[in-house]
C-alpha cells in the first residue's frame, strides 16, 4: 500500500518520494491503464523520462490514463511504482482559538491570514506537520497540523445517529427565522447529507428554526414541511434581544470587550456611475457579505460592531440604491448589520480604507471591465492531450483557441490571465493555484473533447459543487450559472450539438477557489468536428462564444 503523504511542493514532481503499488493493468492501443487499491483522485506518476498527469475517476477502482509512447520504463502489475500523489476529498476543522494560515509548510513562512476555531477548510494537500488549505476567499495557504482535525468528507459522519424518525429530536430547540441564501439548497430529513432529501428550497426562501446541531438547523419550510439545512446555506434574521433579557449590554456597554468599535457613519452617495456607500467606524471593520435576490439586496455582516445611536435607515439615491438599512443584527456575538436595497441585479465591490477603519461599497452597472478571468490552455508540453483523427494535437487547439480567448477580454477591458502562452507542462494543481493566488474572479479551462467512439460529436461545458463539499457546494449557484452562460452561447454559435453542461471532479474544478468551467469545444476523434477544430474561424467562434458567455455572467442575473 501506501502513505497518504505528498511530499511535493507547489506541483514540483520529485521522484521516489512515494510508492504507489499497482494492482491490475489494462492496455489499449493508446493507453495503459493502471488500477490502484487507494483513494487517489490525482497521481503524478514518473516513467523514465517523461511524466504525466491525469485525473483518475472516483468508482471502486481508481485508475490513470497514461500515452503510451512516453512510458519508457514500467513497473509491472504487483510491483511498486514510484510516484506522489495528493489526497482529496478532505477537510479539516481549526482548533485551536486563533491559527495562522502560511504560504509555505513551515513557521519561516509568512503569515497570510488567521483563521478562526470551528472554520472547515478545504485541503488541497499535505506534508508532514502541515496541510495546504483553501480559505474563505479562494486563496490557499498552509496551517499545522496539530491544531487541526481532519473530516473525511466521503464518509458518513458515525456520530449522527439515526432515530426510528429521522432528526426528529437531534440537537437543541431554538426559535428563530432565516432565509436561504444559495440558489438550489436540499432540505433533509435528519442533521446531515447521509439523510435523504425531503424537498428543495430556493434562494430567498423563508424558513421557521425550530432546531439546531453544530452544523444544521431544523427548519419548517412555507408550505409547513418540516426538514433540516446545513447552517452556512441559511442567513439568520435580525435578532436583537429586548434590553431588559441581556443586561448590561445595552448602549453603555460594560461587558464589551475592549476592541468593540462603534460606527460613527453611514454615508449614501452618488458619484458618476457608482452609487457609493460608505461605512466608517472608529476600529478596524471585518465583514461578511452576502447577495440575496427577489428583491436583490446586499447584507454586510460588521463584525465586533455597535450600531450605537445612528439611524436605523438611510435614503437611497434613486439610480441604484433604494435606500440603506442598519441594525444592531446581535449583542453575542457582537454583530451590527446593514443591508443595501438595489434597484435590480447590479454589480458591487466592497474596498477597505487604508486605515480599515471605513469601507466603500461601490454599486455600479455589471461589467466584465476589470474582471481577473484565468484562462486556462489545457495540456501542454509533453503531455499532447486528445490527438484527432488526423493528427491535430489536443494541446494546439487549446493553445491557439484560448489566446484568442485572451485578446477578445484584453479588448473589452477585463484582466485575462493565462496559465500557459507556450508549449509547455504545467501541473494540474499549479493551474488551479495560479487562479488563486490571483484571486480570480472566474476561470476557465479550454479542451477538446475524445472518445474512442468516432462517431461522438458535440460541445459540452462542465463545472463542480457538489454538495459534499461545503467550500464548493456554497458557490454552486455561481459556478452552475458560469457553466450555464457559456455553454448557452456555444450551443447558439457553433452550429454542432449541444451536449448541455455537465458536471465532473476534474482537478482545475475542484482545486480552484472560485467559480471555474471546463469546456470541451467539440470532439477531436470525430472526423467532422477535428476538421472544424483546425479551422481558423471555428477557432474564433469557439473564442467569442465563451467571451459572451463571459460578459452575460457577469452581466446578467
Ligand atoms: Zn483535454
Amino acid at each position: 500500500m501506501s502513505k497518504n503523504e505528498n511530499t511535493g511542493i507547489s506541483g514540483q514532481l520529485r521522484k521516489k518520494t512515494t510508492e504507489l503499488e499497482v494492482t491490475r493493468v489494462l492496455k489499449s492501443a493508446k493507453y495503459w491503464r493502471l488500477l490502484v487499491p487507494v483513494p487517489v483522485v490525482m497521481a503524478f506518476l514518473m516513467f523514465g523520462t517523461g511524466a504525466f498527469a491525469q485525473d483518475l475517476p472516483t468508482g471502486p477502482w481508481k485508475y490513470g490514463k497514461i500515452i503510451g509512447t512516453y512510458v519508457h520504463k514500467f513497473y509491472g502489475p504487483g510491483k511498486k511504482l514510484p510516484g506522489n500523489f495528493t489526497v482529496a476529498s478532505k477537510s479539516v476543522v481549526i482548533t485551536a482559538t486563533s491559527l495562522n494560515v502560511r504560504n509555505g509548510p513551515g513557521t519561516t513562512y509568512k503569515v497570510i491570514a488567521t483563521v478562526k476555531k470551528g472554520m472547515v477548510l478545504k485541503v488541497l494537500r499535505q506534508t508532514t506537520g502541515w496541510y495546504n488549505v483553501v480559505l474563505p476567499d479562494g486563496r490557499n495557504g498552509w496551517v499545522a497540523a496539530g491544531y487541526v482535525t481532519v473530516k473525511n468528507l466521503n464518509q458518513p459522519n458515525p456520530q449522527v445517529p439515526k432515530p426510528e424518525t429521522p432528526g426528529a429530536d437531534l440537537g437543541t430547540p431554538t426559535e428563530k427565522h432565516g432565509v436561504v441564501k444559495s440558489g438550489i439548497v436540499n432540505v433533509r430529513s435528519g442533521p446531515g447529507t447521509t439523510y435523504p432529501v425531503a424537498a428543495k428550497v430556493t434562494n430567498g426562501t423563508r424558513v421557521r428554526i425550530t432546531r439546531e446541531t453544530a452544523e444544521w438547523y431544523k427548519v419548517t419550510l412555507p408550505d409547513g414541511k418540516e426538514g433540516w439545512i446545513a447552517k452556512y446555506l441559511v442567513l439568520v434574521e435580525n435578532q436583537v434581544p429586548s434590553r431588559g433579557d441581556t443586561p448590561g449590554t445595552g448602549n453603555s456597554g460594560g461587558d464589551i470587550p475592549g476592541e468593540a468599535g462603534r460606527l460613527t457613519e453611514v454615508r449614501v452617495e452618488s458619484v458618476g456611475e457608482q452609487d457609493i456607500v460608505t461605512v466608517n467606524a472608529d476600529a478596524t471593520i471585518t465583514y461578511t457579505v452576502y447577495v440575496l435576490a427577489e428583491p436583490y439586496r446586499l447584507v454586510i455582516d460588521l463584525n465586533n460592531m455597535k450600531k450605537d445611536d445612528l439611524p436605523e435607515s438611510f435614503a437611497g439615491t434613486g439610480k441604484w440604491v433604494q435606500g440603506v438599512r442598519l441594525s444592531q443584527y446581535s449583542l453575542e456575538p457582537l454583530k451590527a448589520r446593514l443591508v443595501v436595497d438595489l434597484a435590480r441585479y447590479l454589480s458591487y465591490k466592497v474596498k477597505y480604507a487604508e486605515d480599515k477603519k471605513s469601507i466603500r461599497i461601490e454599486i455600479q452597472e455589471p461589467s466584465i471591465n476589470g474582471k481577473t478571468i484565468v484562462i486556462d490552455p489545457g495540456h501542454g508540453g509533453y503531455d499532447p492531450g486528445a490527438i484527432g483523427v488526423t493528427g491535430l494535437r489536443e494541446k494546439d487547439y487549446n493553445l491557439d483557441t484560448a489566446l484568442r480567448v485572451y485578446n477578445l477580454l484584453k479588448e473589452l477591458g477585463a484582466n485575462p490571465i493565462i496559465t500557459r502562452d507556450t508549449d509547455t507542462f504545467i501541473a494540474l494543481t499549479d493551474r488551479a493555484a495560479i487562479a488563486n493566488n490571483a484571486q480570480a474572479d472566474v476561470f476557465v479551462s479550454i479542451h477538446a473533447n475524445s472518445s474512442e467512439n468516432a462517431s461522438l460529436n458535440g460541445t459540452s461545458t462542465y463545472y463542480y459543487a457538489p454538495e459534499s463539499d461545503p467550500v464548493l457546494y456554497a458557490q454552486a449557484d455561481a459556478r452552475r450559472k458560469l457553466a450555464v452562460k457559456v455553454q448557452a452561447q456555444l450551443a447558439a454559435n457553433l452550429g454542432i450539438k449541444d451536449l448541455g453542461i455537465k458536471t465532473a471532479n476534474f482537478s482545475v474544478l475542484r482545486n480552484t477557489g472560485m467559480p471555474s468551467i471546463l469546456v470541451e469545444s467539440a470532439f477531436l476523434s470525430n472526423k467532422t468536428e477535428e476538421a472544424l477544430l483546425k479551422d481558423s474561424g471555428f477557432r474564433d467562434k469557439v473564442a467569442r462564444a465563451i467571451v459572451d458567455g463571459l460578459v452575460a455572467y457577469f452581466t446578467e442575473p
